[in-house]
């Protein structure tokens, strides 16, 4: 083992996402202090801010799941709330945390970071070797900052700090919003709603023949749980699950676990992105994490957050 959790302090950097909430809930059941502070107590955005708390608080290590995160079309129209929001975000925590002598940092950041023509499965080696895809090159530009800013401070540190690079990640907490969420959520939440009112259709955003990998966000918490407690180096290490569908077929496993058939229109006016995005998640499964549940399984317990959440019993 290369870090013990035992007796430490953890800050949880964005708890109330749905990251930083499954990390949480992970970290429940080690031998740590879990800290977390809400946007009343520090905005992030502030560095004075960050510094003072940083300086009162003292944690050991921090997870850093704060983001400004949105799916294609947010990313596409808000440029500056991904791009700026995002830097001066870990910017801050990272520079208070070397101050503070925070000894171990996990950042986090996404499958967005590789290039759009990136070899398939994506290895972690591929970063910075082609054009990002450009609906989320903002949010893509920041994360790949953080992940130098990691290595920086390693290397003229010497700070144990490490990356993580999730797949794309769906569960309880997550976004629901039709204009600004990712693709799983916003087709749960569209057959949802035509079970309820009957509809014949659901509208699906492009050609539905993109190929996306998905992995439950509690699963992403144990996998991150586990890099921090093992894992030390100055590379980056991808998260994901090893299974892809196209959206048409996710769109279908959805129908299923909701247990509504819909006919599917596919809306040629709104963006594809990139045409494939499968991590390599090798090296992590060679470190000994390879766990995770199915798609589906995943799918249904999303479906019951979601019911719970709107009120409706599961
Ligand atoms: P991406 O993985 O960064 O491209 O972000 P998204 O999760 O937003 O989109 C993934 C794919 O799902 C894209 O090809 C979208 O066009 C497609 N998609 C289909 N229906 C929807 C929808 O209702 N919402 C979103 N966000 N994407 C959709």
């Amino acid at each position: 083992m290369t870090y013990d959790l035992t007796g430490k302090r953890i800050w949880v950097a964005g708890h109330r996402g749905m990251v930083g909430g499954a990390v949480v809930r992970r970290l429940a059941s080690e031998e740590c202090e879990v800290i977390t502070a809400g946007r009343d107590v520090v905005d992030l955005t502030d560095q004075k801010a960050v510094h003072a708390w940083m300086a009162q608080t003292r944690p050991d290590a921090i997870v850093m799941a704060a983001a400004k995160v949105g799916g294609i079309l947010a990313n596409n129209s808000n440029p500056v709330d991904f791009l700026y929001d995002n830097l001066v975000i870990e910017t801050n925590i990272a520079h208070a945390a070397h101050e503070n002598d925070v000894g171990r940092f996990l950042f986090l950041g996404s499958s967005c970071i590789y290039p759009k023509l990136a070899p398939q499965p994506i290895p972690e080696d591929s970063l910075l070797t082609g054009p990002l895809e450009p609906t989320n090159e903002w949010y893509a530009i920041a994360k790949i900052a953080g992940i130098r800013l990691c290595q920086a401070y390693r290397k003229q540190y010497g700070r144990d700090w490490i990356s993580a690079m999730p797949t794309n990640l769906y569960g309880p907490g997550d976004n629901y919003d039709l204009q600004s969420s990712h693709v799983l959520p916003a087709l749960l939440r569209k057959f949802h709603e035509a079970k309820q009112t009957g509809a014949k259709e659901v509208v699906v955003w492009g050609s539905g023949t993109p190929l996306r990998e998905f992995l439950h966000c509690d699963d992403l918490a144990d996998a991150l749980v586990f890099l921090l407690k093992e894992y030390s180096g100055y590379e980056h290490v991808n998260v994901g699950s090893g299974v892809e569908v196209t959206i048409r077929e996710l769109a279908e496993t959805i129908a299923k676990v909701v247990g509504y058939d819909a006919r599917l229109t596919f809306d040629a006016t709104k963006p594809d992105g990139t045409p494939r995005k499968l991590m390599d998640s090798s090296r992590l499964h060679g470190m000994g994490w390879n766990r995770g549940r199915s798609l589906e399984e995943g799918i249904a317990d999303a479906y019951r957050h979601f019911l719970r959440a709107e009120g409706v019993a599961a």
